[in-house]
């Protein structure tokens, strides 16, 4: 448990618009740590440029206005970060806790077994790269103490054998990227973050977030990971299954279906009194231990 005053985030993707799930996250996340009387933070994941939609990003931030959630201090982006994260890897390689690896996609895909996230990665990079290769990516080099437990304040008790599961993992990807698994855990300990709410989806990457926290000594926040919200069809609503961005007009309606996605039981009344008393129910109201820990179907309009 910590003692640093409460402090948590929500920690968009510019990779689309703000939809029905990721509102879900921002939701969870502001109204648990204004109930705890804490602060919150917006930190924008801009890291995977490949991967980024233009104009993703202040529309999140003016979507998440327009719904009325109020956030603490400047909202951070990753994409000035970077030297933060290279000071973190190189702490790693100098602790021997990371090494390069020259193995292609294809090597490794045709030499590993399965696991949570794709190929197990074998470790043939482990002793050394092969005379005449470069190094593409750097990896973790998972040592004792890499099968993971913790206990999600929704979730319940996780086990992850990294070893057996992932194997040594990605720090910095071949295409010069840093992985979101380094960024997030260096800005969550940089940014005093307390208590990390979100999606399920990230519930597989926690084990290797709290084993980097480890490894490069940082506390480890509390985690609490919101069920996954799917549409009638059963898919799940992200960018892929392109979950329709919200539409500010809306925002009432849709804090109020995020609400009862949460278990919360707000008033169907509250729609038509308009945002603020929303907001003020809600942050007079939140229980975090009424959130389901399964998967929920998004509510349908009133
Ligand atoms: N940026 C990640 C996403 O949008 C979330 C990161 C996090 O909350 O740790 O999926």
């Amino acid at each position: 448990p910590s003692i640093r005053p409460y402090r948590g985030r929500f920690a968009p993707s510019p990779s689309g618009p703000l939809h029905a799930g990721s509102l879900l996250a921002a939701l969870a996340s502001c109204l648990e740590a204004r109930r705890q009387g804490g602060e919150w933070l917006v930190r924008m994941e801009d890291l995977d440029p490949p991967r980024e939609v233009a104009g993703a990003a202040d529309g999140i931030l003016r979507t998440l206005e327009a719904f009325g959630f109020e956030w603490d201090g400047e909202v951070g982006y990753q994409s000035r970060r970077l030297p933060l994260y290279r000071a973190a890897l190189d702490q790693l390689l100098k602790a021997g806790l990371a090494y390069g690896c020259a193995c292609t996609r294809r090597e490794i895909a045709d030499s590993s077994v399965r696991g949570i996230d794709g190929p197990v990665y074998p470790g043939t990079c482990r002793a050394g790269i092969a005379a005449g290769r470069p190094a593409r990516a750097w990896r973790a080099r998972l040592g004792d103490g890499a099968i993971i437990t913790f206990d999600d304040a929704i979730q319940g008790w996780q086990q992850q054998d990294l070893p057996a599961e992932l194997g040594d993992f990605v720090l910095l990807r071949a295409d010069g990227y840093f992985a979101y698994q380094l960024a997030v855990v260096v800005d969550d300990a940089e940014q005093g973050i307390t208590h990390i709410v979100r999606g399920a989806d990230l519930l597989h990457s926690t084990p290797r977030q709290i084993y980097l926290q480890r490894m490069l000594s940082y506390p480890q926040p509390n985690y609490a990971h919101l069920p996954v919200l799917i549409n009638s069809a059963g898919e799940k609503l992200s960018k892929q299954t392109l979950a329709p961005a919200l539409d500010p007009l809306h925002a009432p309606r849709l804090l109020w279906q995020g609400l009862q996605s949460l278990g919360q039981q707000a008033p169907e009344a509250l729609i038509s009194a308009g945002l603020n008393d929303i907001w003020d129910w809600a942050k007079a109201n939140w229980d975090l231990r009424k959130v389901p820990v399964k998967r929920v179907v998004a509510a349908q309009p009133a």
